[in-house]
């Protein structure tokens, strides 16, 4: 008997009918023979709906009472889906956050795990029952209600599954798995069997939203087996995350990543001098402003250009900053542009081929594309380019190592 915990995120459970259907999903895999301990999302839409609430009374509403707030929408589902499992002649009960002592720190609207105490989880397991329990929420040590950030109910099935030792995590959602690149980019896109954790830890934070960061962080960081599985497909077994050199033959790329959100800011004809690095940077990291690539290029005539990328949204207000960086140094200009994008090829293959850059210039440079910054790491290699070419770009590169097939 394998025990898994099954995670259902919101669109799954979106409407009394979708609901019921999970229910028969859930029993299905119950009547296989396993047992089952189920994680579910609010419904689609609930949780916006109830910050809109909080933000039409407050501009800046309590984060305790915020935390109150939201994880009402879990505790919904969890309810409505043991009835509709007892309906189906099952066993089963359904627990919040804090009533099966899911500790957390006390960040509010961002708290993170401390422990779980799984005795009451284990005790109805052994009992023969399913347990439903409600995702994004957890408790302080004073009882306060926290919640885990948003797509949190991912982290909570994960931290389950590691603290009862699950079999499996495995993840339903509105996709059937974690696709090569993004199909509505490139409809050749094709469904991966297996990724590993590396690789999809790049995906995720390259801007493939399929899993919340943090879950597969944390699958990674407790050896928990996670998989990705379609709600609405009856066939199929997604993807299944997996530990490298498990007799798994690594595929030289696994897959194709983007970012829309960037923009590139160059500060020109800065002094060649200990330190430039720093003053450039310090103002934009104390403005919380998060840096991505950075470029600096070898000095000429004393001095150098300096670029990097951040989020386009933190464009204007870093602007300001270096252009005010720009003068005390008495650089030459600041320069900008909001109209690029990330693309990244990602692979554990990398490691051990030669030849993925230059088959990757290759392949833009022969369709006109041109790349305005590369970084690499031993996994994964990335290009900006102007957005005009992100379709473009990707779709290239995804023939080009024939991930098709
Ligand atoms: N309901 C929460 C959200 O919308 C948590 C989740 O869905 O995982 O972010
Ligand atoms: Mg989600």
């Amino acid at each position: 008997m394998a025990l898994v915990v099954q995670k259902y995120g919101g669109t799954s459970v979106g409407s009394v009918e979708r609901i019921q259907h999970v229910a028969r999903r859930v029993k299905k895999y119950r009547d296989a023979g396993n047992e089952i301990v189920v994680v579910v999302s609010a419904m689609s839409g609930e949780t916006n709906r109830l910050i809109g609430m909080a933000k039409s009374i407050s501009g800046s509403p309590s984060a305790r009472e915020m935390d109150v707030l939201v994880s009402t929408g879990e505790q919904v589902t969890i309810a409505l889906l043991c009835m509709a499992l007892h309906e189906l002649g099952c066993e089963a009960r359904s627990y919040t956050g804090p009533q099966v002592d899911i500790l957390t720190d006390s960040a509010h609207s961002k708290a993170r795990i401390m422990n779980i105490d799984q005795a009451r989880v284990r005790a109805d397991i052994e009992a023969g029952r399913i347990v439903v329990v409600a995702g994004f929420q957890g408790v302080d040590e004073y009882g306060d209600i926290t919640t885990l950030g948003r797509g949190g109910s991912d982290t909570t099935a994960v931290a389950m599954a590691a603290a009862l030792k699950a079999d499996e995590c495995q993840i339903f959602t509105d996709v059937d798995g974690v696709y090569t690149t993004d199909p509505r980019i490139e409809s050749k896109a094709r469904k991966l069997d297996q990724i590993t954790f590396e690789e999809m830890l790049e995906m995720a934070s390259l801007g493939s939203k399929v899993l919340q960061i943090r879950a597969v962080e944390f699958a990674g960081k407790f050896n928990v087996p996670l998989r990705v599985l379609s709600s609405f497909a009856e066939e199929g077994d997604g993807t299944l995350i997996t530990f490298e050199g498990k007799g798994v033959e690594a595929a030289k790329i696994a897959g194709i990543a983007f970012n829309r959100d960037e923009a590139k800011l160059t500060v020109r004809g800065v002094p060649d001098q200990p330190g430039v690095a720093y003053k450039i940077l310090g103002p934009i990291s104390d403005a919380n402003i998060e840096v991505d690539m950075i470029v600096q290029n070898i000095a000429h005539d004393n001095t150098a250009n300096f670029t990097f990328t951040i989020h386009r949204t933190e464009y204007v207000k870093a602007k300001q900053i270096l252009q005010n960086v720009a003068e005390a140094l008495q650089a030459q200009e600041v320069l900008g542009d909001e109209k690029i994008v990330k693309i990244s090829l990602v692979g554990v293959g990398m490691r051990s081929h030669a030849g993925i850059a230059s088959r990757m210039f290759a392949a833009l440079s022969k369709e006109g594309i041109n790349i305005q910054m590369i970084s690499t790491s031993e996994i994964k290699i990335s290009v900006v380019v102007d957005e005009k070419y992100l379709e473009l770009g990707v779709r290239t590169l995804h023939e080009a190592f024939e991930l098709d097939t």
